[in-house]
């Protein structure tokens, strides 16, 4: 056998963080990694997630016991309210099942595994991701053997959503397609559909019969308003969709290491309701057990000590802002620094984009050439984290751009 495997390629976003560690120049930036930094380009813990952890640390009956199957119950409680709204009807109605996952990551592995097993399985059904979309979803789609193609989202001549070509493919895609959508603070574009888009994909998708799957891993960490960054999930749901959610707790707790996560089902208010749901949630955790038996406790338990308390949840929201706030100023200054310095092109979209990234226009040749001259690092697409960049780089990284556009 290890003769005939062959050497598989390095993933391009780990292999640009080994480059950047390796690298000695002292102004160098990292802007390829999607995670947050604070002003002094170091790792955030939460303030809010310091204190759960010293309470879960004094909490005498904390063991090392396994969780059940579809892990922590005041987690994933806590998790439906948080996503689908703490009134929302579906949850009432017990329209809705939740699994603890490996973060968002096994969220969406768990969600494709299972539609790969029941859904539309006549049909041999295409999962339909947006062009660009997170690199992960190509691989975890393609892994359980779901065929996978994809819809037009990045316009380069505008640097927004293309719309027309969205809406366009949706329609043609074949009746009762997956269709995948990022919830907001799309990766790797920073690029949302507006509020009167989102009605306009929502009466696509419905006429067309798909399935929605949504992935939601930047929840009050795109605008700092949980409510609002859940607002295309909770319309879907409101439209009465049977559709899925993955929930990372990644980034918004800045808990990237814990793997804390959920995976929910929304079943539609026309199907048999809680039964519909219990059944659903028997299979998932047939599913949940061959794959991981049961999810690590720590990150759940620290999410679930502030989701359930009423002043560290206040608190979560304060913090969210300041994350989501510090990277609102970033782009502010990038922008002004850029129109200041005359920089050829616009720059409008580096405010117009939102959440962790910006898909700046730089071609794959500008970006390597701004690795080599300037030691900035950034993904081959021209897209930064916005979190890399602080008050102290910021002026020398809009400097390397101007200089790398002009040449
Ligand atoms: N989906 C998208 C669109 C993401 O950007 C990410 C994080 N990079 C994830 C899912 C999942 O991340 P994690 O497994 O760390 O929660």
């Amino acid at each position: 056998l290890a003769d005939v495997v062959p050497m598989a390629p390095e993933d391009p976003l780990f292999g640009l963080m080994a480059a950047y560690r390796k690298d000695k120049f002292e102004k160098k930036v990292d802007l390829g990694i999607g995670a947050y930094r604070d002003n002094n380009a170091k790792p955030w813990v939460l303030p809010v997630v310091k204190k759960a952890d010293d309470i879960l640390h004094d909490d005498p009956d904390v063991n090392h016991e396994y969780l059940p199957i579809a892990g922590l119950q005041a987690f994933t409680s806590a998790s439906q309210k948080l996503v689908l709204g703490p009134d929302s009807p579906a949850i009432k109605e017990n329209r809705v099942c939740s699994l603890q996952t490996i973060s968002g990551t096994g969220a969406v592995h768990l969600g494709a595994l299972f539609l790969r097993k029941f859904y539309n399985k006549q049909n041999n059904p295409t999962v339909f991701f947006s062009s660009p979309t997170w690199a992960n979803h190509n691989q975890i789609f393609t892994n359980v053997n779901l065929p996978i193609k994809t819809y037009p989202y990045f316009s380069p001549t505008t640097k927004g959503l293309n719309f027309e070509g969205m809406i366009e493919a949706i329609e043609s895609a074949p009746e009762g397609s997956i269709i995948l959508l990022h919830a907001c603070a799309h990766n790797p574009t920073g690029v949302d559909p507006t509020q009167d888009q989102w009605k306009k994909i929502a009466s696509v998708i419905h006429s067309k019969n798909h399935f929605p799957f949504f992935d939601c891993a930047y929840q009050g960490f795109a605008s700092g308003d949980l409510s609002k960054d859940a607002w295309a999930i909770r319309y879907f749901v409101e439209q009465g969709f049977e559709l899925c959610i993955a929930q990372s707790y990644a980034k918004n707790f800045g808990l990237y290491g814990e793997r804390a996560g959920c995976f929910h089902f929304v079943t539609s208010p026309a199907s048999d309701a809680s039964h519909a749901a219990e059944r659903i949630r028997s299979q998932l955790a047939i599913l949940q057990r061959s794959e991981i038996s049961n999810p690590p406790a720590y990150g759940a338990r620290i999410a679930s000590i502030i989701l359930n308390d009423e002043q560290l949840f206040a608190e979560w929201e304060d913090n969210l802002r300041t994350m989501s706030g510090r990277i609102i100023d970033m782009r502010k200054a990038l922008r002004e620094k850029l129109e200041e310095m005359g920089t050829p092109g616009t720059w409008n979209h580096i405010t117009d984009q939102i959440g962790m990234f910006s898909f700046t226009g730089l071609s794959e040749k500008q970006v390597l050439k701004i690795r080599e001259e300037s030691h900035v690092y950034m993904t081959k697409n021209g897209r930064i984290s916005m979190a890399g960049l602080n008050t102290n780089n910021v002026d020398y990284f809009a400097k390397a751009v101007d200089k790398v556009v002009r040449e």
